[in-house]
């Protein structure tokens, strides 16, 4: 008889944003006319830049022609982009990445599920609370957890609070924990990180013999220029840390796909006798045997975010939703409301008012000025009491929606 992989029975039924739409459907049943406004799902809404279109478009061609057909490509990337990405992403700023070092993927999403392959069972795995749920739920696949508590949490995970009050900075552990998941700039907190901050990770990861999993995706989102982009541009990291980066939403590749990982060569992990191997070798070799690269033409396209022309695209594109994100900060602190984040990020964490529970104010908002966000507390039991509104919409949708809420819901 077949059996399953018991562990996705324990996960908790991919609730929020199914039970979001369950709520959302029902309102617009009950209330046809009604024009609601979704600042919930993080997802881009404006079209790609010009740069990588006209790039893809050139790459089709090469497509149809015997002479400049591409067939399989390099697992882990093609050696012009992964050249390019090291000496703009990373080596400008400080970071001492090589190129062989920038495996190109078809997203984040999955290789921070995947990365999980080449770690053992025995690791203690920490995240942060509220978290990406990608992160929780791949580990409860992979068989690293126990069961959850009614309040969500899984049995064997380490769960680091990041709230209001302590500026949504997770502390470092008093305690061992061998792998840690951070993403900065946060979702869905929106907080960025400190060179500082990650200093103290990066030393804390190095004394205990750590991996931390760093999650950069909206790193372009960063406007203060004293906060790192990427975690190489802290002293130790190399020894330490590997990157996940994305052009999901620096440069609107969401539905077309294309991220990439970065593993230091140098960066090793204990083998059950206790020897050092290096991640790279695991993680190349992975890559290697399950996956089979990225489309040329797509790859074609990321490349063309490192010409002259598309880094002025994907400024401008980046701007228009920080300044979504700025009118969504204004218009809610007008309101009454305490907000954070949306200032190196593309979300804001709002405070929900007068002790609402996270899922009182999605139904308050939803039914008296008909915007959708998303549940603090889908994102963990302590994002309970918060809610994160998004600004990757339209400007006629940001402002429509600010106007309905300052005009209706002022506290
Ligand atoms: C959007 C997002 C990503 C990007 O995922 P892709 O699979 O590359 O689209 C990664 N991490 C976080 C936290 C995100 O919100």
């Amino acid at each position: 008889m077949a059996t399953v992989n018991d562990n996705y029975l324990k996960l908790k039924a991919g609730y929020l944003f199914p039970e979001i739409a369950r709520r959302v459907n029902a309102f617009a049943q009950a209330n046809p006319d009604a024009k609601i406004i979704r600042l919930g799902i993080g997802d881009v809404t404006e079209p790609l830049p010009e740069a990588c279109r006209t790039a893809m478009i050139k790459a089709v061609e090469e497509m149809s022609d015997r002479s400049t057909f591409k067939g399989y490509g390099p697992e882990q990337g093609y050696a012009w982009l992964r050249e390019k990405i090291a000496v703009q992403d990373f080596q400008a700023r400080g970071a001492a990445i090589e190129a062989d070092e920038i495996f190109i993927s078809d997203g984040s999403k999955c290789d921070t599920g995947n990365i999980l392959e080449i770690f053992g069972k025995n690791n203690v795995i920490a995240v942060t609370d509220p978290v990406y749920p990608v992160y929780v739920d791949t580990n409860v696949m992979a068989g690293n957890t126990g069961e959850a508590n009614e309040k969500g949490e899984f049995e064997g995970l380490v769960y680091l609070p990041v709230t209001a009050d302590n500026n949504f900075t997770a502390e470092i552990p008093s305690h061992k924990v061998d792998l840690i998941y951070l993403c900065f700039p946060n979702n869905p907190t929106g907080a960025s990180a400190t060179k500082k901050h990650l200093q103290a990770w990066v030393n804390y990861a190095k004394a205990n013999g750590s991996i931390i999993f760093f999650d950069a995706a909206y790193e372009a989102y960063i406007t203060d220029p004293t906060l790192p982009h990427s975690i190489y541009e802290i002293e130790g990291a190399r020894d330490c840390a590997i990157e996940f980066r994305s052009f999901s939403k620096n440069a609107g590749f969401t539905g077309t796909r294309c991220a990439l990982t970065v593993v230091p060569k140098n960066l090793t992990a204990k083998a059950a006798d206790g020897s050092d191997v290096e991640l790279w070798k695991l993680w190349n070799r992975r890559q290697s045997t399950k996956f089979n690269g990225v489309s040329y033409i797509v790859q074609r396209g990321v490349e063309a975010v490192y010409s002259e022309a598309g880094q002025v695209q994907i400024k401008a594109l980046v701007s228009f939703y920080l300044e979504n994100a700025k009118i969504i900060r204004e218009q809610l602190t007008n309101a009454g409301l305490s907000v954070y984040g949306g200032v190196n990020a593309p979300y804001v964490w709002v405070k929900t008012p007068n002790g609402l529970s996270s899922w009182e104010f999605f139904d308050k908002l939803l039914q008296t000025v008909k915007v959708v966000g998303t549940p603090g507390s889908g994102f963990g039991a302590a994002g309970e009491g918060y809610f994160r509104i998004s600004a990757f919409n339209s400007r006629e949708n940001v402002e429509e929606a600010m106007k309905r809420i300052t005009e209706e819901l002022k506290v």
